[in-house]
């Protein structure tokens, strides 16, 4: 029998999300996801696409540990345990690869202890992903685990886009750099959008813009990325849900000098309590539209920002790229919001940026062109879909290095 199966495990810091794919059709198995890990009211949501079966179970999960055990019964009561002799390998996104994972990896000692080498630039996230493994490699020994990496695709960036303009012995000894996150929805939608046009992703450019909840702006050059608006955290770039995106460092300085702000409270400030959400008391986009059409002044002035940043972006991507043939909107904001991408890409028209009325409010699923007929620069709305690309890298490299047969 053949292995085609691909388990793809998320977790985050108090959450494990997971999807298994039968990679013959790319199809989805099952999915689900345990919540609140480490408190009293965790959750686990099961559902069993192969038969529509979908279970909740409440109570306490301490740990990734017992979430994951209680994900394998649950796949196990469908038959899609992770005993099965038709799972391939499980798939773990790992937010940081540094400088080190330009590519995903399967895992071995070395290859954790790097890991764990980069906890210190993702504290929340690598030590979540190194339980996730570490306790999936305890329950299948024998099988292989691959991390795929969110940093990996943007490690094509030049070192004039990845370097901040800050002494360099600091910067190298505290490996300061921008490594850039979301790297494999930024592959995977540059590829689909590469697929749109009809051509091969060596052939075009496309600046990607991720707009969810968190959100980044990509300048992918032929298939590699060249420059991406995260940097040394999530925290650079666009305005986000809850995040500021860019400021001014002095801002974070002048918060402790005068405002006696600590390095937490700091952190706290700009992560969680800023973006939408500190513009305007609120961070899904659809509450934002909503308070905008009933005359919200500071809803409006919310969005205002958020439009005028994302605006910024594309022209600085388009400056660096020289030649743009397609933008790609994706994530929650970019694939539902006709009012953001009509918004972001007004007065574009001199670029070759347009979006046509009709086409950019009508819905649909998969990716669509949203640009009138014959513009310079095809305007699409392509759905991301991270599991499936760490599913299919995963695959591609133990099927490279593995016999299933
Ligand atoms: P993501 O992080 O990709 O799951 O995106 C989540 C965000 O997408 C939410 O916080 C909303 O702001 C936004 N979103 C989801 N659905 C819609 C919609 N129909 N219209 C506008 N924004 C949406």
């Amino acid at each position: 029998m053949t292995a085609t199966r691909v388990l793809v495990l998320n977790s985050g810091s108090s959450s494990l999300k997971y999807q298994l794919l039968d990679m013959r059709d790319s199809s989805r198995l099952a999915t689900g996801l345990v919540e609140r890990i480490g408190e009293r009211t965790s959750r686990l949501k099961h559902t069993a696409l192969t038969t529509g079966a979908t279970r909740e179970t409440t109570g306490p999960v301490t740990d990734h540990a017992a979430a994951l055990k209680a994900v394998a019964e649950e796949l196990g009561r469908d038959g899609l345990g992770l005993d099965s002799p038709e799972l391939a390998a499980i798939g773990h996104r790992v937010v940081h690869g540094g400088s080190s994972f330009t590519e995903p990896a399967i895992v071995d000692d070395a290859v954790l202890a790097e890991i764990e080498r980069l906890v210190p630039l993702a504290p929340l996230h690598n030590p979540a992903n190194l339980t996730g493994i570490r306790t999936a490699r305890s329950l299948r020994p024998d099988l292989p685990q691959v991390a795929v990496f969110d940093t990996a695709f943007h490690t094509t960036m030049p070192e004039s886009a990845a370097r901040y303009a800050i002494d360099v012995s600091t910067a190298d000894e505290y490996r300061i750099r921008r490594y850039g996150f979301h790297g494999t929805s930024h592959a995977y939608v540059s590829r689909e959008t590469a697929k749109l046009l009809g051509k091969a992703p060596q052939d075009v450019n496309v600046i990607v813009l991720h707009l969810g909840n968190g959100a980044s702006a990509s300048a992918v050059r032929g298939g590699r990325c060249v420059d991406t608006s995260m940097g040394l955290t999530p925290l650079e770039g666009l305005v986000m849900g809850t995040r500021s995106g860019d400021v001014d460092p002095a801002v974070i300085l002048h918060l402790a000098r005068v405002g006696g702000m600590s390095t937490d409270e700091t952190d706290t400030l700009l992560n969680k309590k800023s973006g939408l959400i500190g513009l305007c008391g609120d961070n899904d986009m659809r509450e934002i539209r909503r308070r905008v059409d009933e005359g919200d002044e500071q809803a409006r002035l919310a969005f205002d920002i958020y439009i005028h940043r994302l605006k910024k972006y594309i022209g600085a991507y388009y400056a660096v790229l020289g030649r743009v043939d397609a933008i790609a909107f994706t994530a929650g904001v970019g694939e539902n919001a006709a009012a953001v991408r009509e918004a972001a890409l007004a007065g574009l028209e001199e670029l070759g940026l347009a979006v046509d009325a009709g086409l950019n409010a009508a819905r649909g699923d998969g990716a669509r062109i949203v640009s009138p007929e014959g513009a310079r620069v095809t305007v699409a709305v392509v759905p991301t879909d991270e599991e499936l690309e760490i599913a299919t890298q995963t695959y591609a490299l133990v099927g490279a290095s593995h016999d299933l047969t």
